[in-house]
């Protein structure tokens, strides 16, 4: 049964569509910009609740790939499911109506609305607006409480910390089963790196399937199960996180020790 509808069949208005797991699964997958090419023939899976972490240098191909699964860039090749879905056949605007989130790099929340509006804002996908919008709003706030205290301030008022707490919540006010994050840390300080952490495993507990793209690949080991990590485009290695993180090159090249 699709999560949309009820067992009649028919979308059910006041009803959040329920979390249903779903497996994204990368083969071969290839963005070119131009003659550039920025990701070369990658492939992975993220099945239902697991989290993986993407890590890599600057440049390493890691953005380029969280939006050719959005649809924001062209795929030059390969092909992406997420359930039974392919992706190439849907338009980027209606990839967050099959489940999956996007929290982008550098977070573009918009300054001149409130809290609450960027909030709402991530519910334009949903067709149950009325108890569900109020429900995933409730629930972004007891995530969030520094959210619900802010709730009509200004997003340009608030911290870089604050703000990506924002773009976080945003992204799930759209029940998501998948939420590809990019590059969450970056900017904040070490204490609002940790703040990130503890959402992150939040997210995982709550069996939310997780896709972190960073290059803080301490915080990606400590936020993940399973890590691939990508070089001048290409899977260099795949594994558990902890496997990673105990790899003498990973822990020199990613890990500076
Ligand atoms: P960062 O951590 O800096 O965001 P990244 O691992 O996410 O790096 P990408 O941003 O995906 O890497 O970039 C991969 C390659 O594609 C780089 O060589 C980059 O210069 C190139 N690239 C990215 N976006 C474009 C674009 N719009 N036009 C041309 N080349 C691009």
């Amino acid at each position: 049964m699709n999560a949309d509808t009820t067992s009649a069949g028919t979308r059910d208005e006041k009803t959040p569509p329920r979390r249903e797991g779903a497996t994204l699964t990368v083969e071969d997958l290839s963005v070119h910009y131009g003659g550039v090419c920025a990701v070369s023939s990658i492939g992975f899976t993220v099945e239902p609740g697991q989290s993986v972490g993407i890590i890599g240098a600057n440049g390493a191909g890691k953005t380029s790939t969280l939006k050719a699964l959005m649809g924001l860039v062209p795929r030059s090749g390969g092909r992406v499911t997420f359930g039974d879905t392919d992706l190439a056949k849907v338009r980027a605007r209606d990839v967050v109506r099959h489940g999956i989130g996007y929290v982008p790099e550098g977070r573009h929340v918009f300054p001149g609305l409130t809290v609450e509006k960027n909030l709402m804002l991530g519910a334009y996908a949903r067709s149950w607006r009325d108890t569900g919008t109020r429900e995933a709003l409730a629930g972004v706030y007891e995530l969030f409480p520094v959210l619900a205290e802010m709730r009509s301030r200004l997003a340009g008022a608030l911290s870089g910390g604050q703000q990506q707490m924002l773009a976080v919540g945003r992204a799930l006010m759209a029940r998501p089963r998948l939420i590809l994050l990019d590059e969450p840390s970056m900017g904040l300080s070490p204490k609002l790196v940790e703040d990130i952490l503890a959402v992150l495993l939040r997210l995982r507990e709550e069996g939310l399937s997780l896709l972190l793209v960073e290059q803080n690949a301490k915080l990606t080991f400590e936020a993940t199960s399973d890590c691939v990590v990508m070089e001048n485009g290409e899977v260099a290695m795949t594994g558990t996180s902890r496997e990673l993180r105990d790899d003498v090159r990973v822990r020199r090249i990613y890990l500076g020790l």
